[in-house]
């Protein structure tokens, strides 16, 4: 159980996020939420499951907001025990038309902004002797695909950060894991599927099966419970020794 715990999830007001900041409230973690759109209806989606929940509008494209956040959550609830690093955004350009705005955003949301948390968290997490960091990666953090030069980048350098963050606490009790999905159906991955649809003038059935014929054996999209199920596992004691792994949850993807 986490009660007694907090989580700070980073963009859980929707998709994965939601789904792992879902996961911990019913194991009875208090939660910090992050993220934009429609933050009430996410708020009460996981409130309705028990603990305490609290939001954060933090822009982590800005490390100034970040630190707001952890003060924020370190004056609402003591500190953070379980960091989740989810946030993350997505762009589709072949690297000569790719913006250099659109690179440094998302390596500020999908990179920097978890080595700004990181290093924020770790001072409670070490005073307690026990704390959980749980990176959302990628596939794209193991292999490539066109047209996502700063995506695969960043994704890619979140496992080294993971990496990095384990040995440094590796003798303490403090884990630091990634979690690798293929398609998981949330609002970033559907505004692929439908682009792709626009693009070949097919319907978004067609363009679905195209987008995980070309990648995901399963030819299915991971759940977001399925996700949050193993955010729970890093929690739990049985993963107190599992330190610096890369977790795929992809249908197969990696395995090709
Ligand atoms: P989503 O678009 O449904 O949710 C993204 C969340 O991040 C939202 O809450 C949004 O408000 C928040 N966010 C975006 N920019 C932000 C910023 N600057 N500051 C604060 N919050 C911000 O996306 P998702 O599919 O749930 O993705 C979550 C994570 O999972 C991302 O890191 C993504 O790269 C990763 N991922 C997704 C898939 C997939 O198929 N959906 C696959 C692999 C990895």
């Amino acid at each position: 159980s986490l009660s007694n715990k907090t989580a700070l999830v980073t963009g859980s007001t929707s998709g994965i996020g939601l789904g792992i900041a879902k996961a911990l409230a019913q194991q009875g973690a208090n939660l910090v939420m992050n993220g934009f759109g429609d933050v009430q209806a996410a708020m009460q989606e996981v409130a309705a499951l028990g603990g305490r929940v609290e939001h954060h509008p933090a822009d982590l494209t800005r490390p100034s907001d970040i630190a707001d956040l952890m003060r924020y959550a370190s004056d609402r609830f003591g500190g953070v025990d379980v960091l989740v690093n989810n946030a993350g955004i997505q762009h589709v350009a072949p690297l000569e038309a790719f913006r250099a705005e659109h690179w440094d955003a998302i390596l500020a949301v999908n990179l920097s902004a978890t080595f700004h948390t990181t290093r924020l968290a770790l001072p409670a997490m070490r005073a307690a002797n026990w704390g959980r960091i749980i990176n959302i990666a990628s596939v794209h953090a193991l292999v490539a695909s066109v047209n996502k030069a700063a995506y695969v980048a960043a994704k890619h350098g979140i496992v080294g950060l993971t990496k990095a963050t384990a040995l440094e606490t590796a003798t303490s009790g403090i884990t630091c894991n990634a979690i690798c999905p293929g398609w998981v159906r949330t609002p970033l991955a559907l505004k692929q599927v439908q682009d792709r649809a626009q693009a070949l003038g097919i319907d978004e059935q067609e363009a679905t099966r195209l987008c995980l014929g070309e990648k995901e054996p399963s030819m299915q999209f991971t759940t977001t419970q399925d996700i949050g199920q193993l955010a729970l596992f890093f929690c739990s004691p049985a993963a107190s020794n599992v330190r610096g792994v890369a977790w795929a949850m992809d249908g197969g993807w990696t395995a090709q």
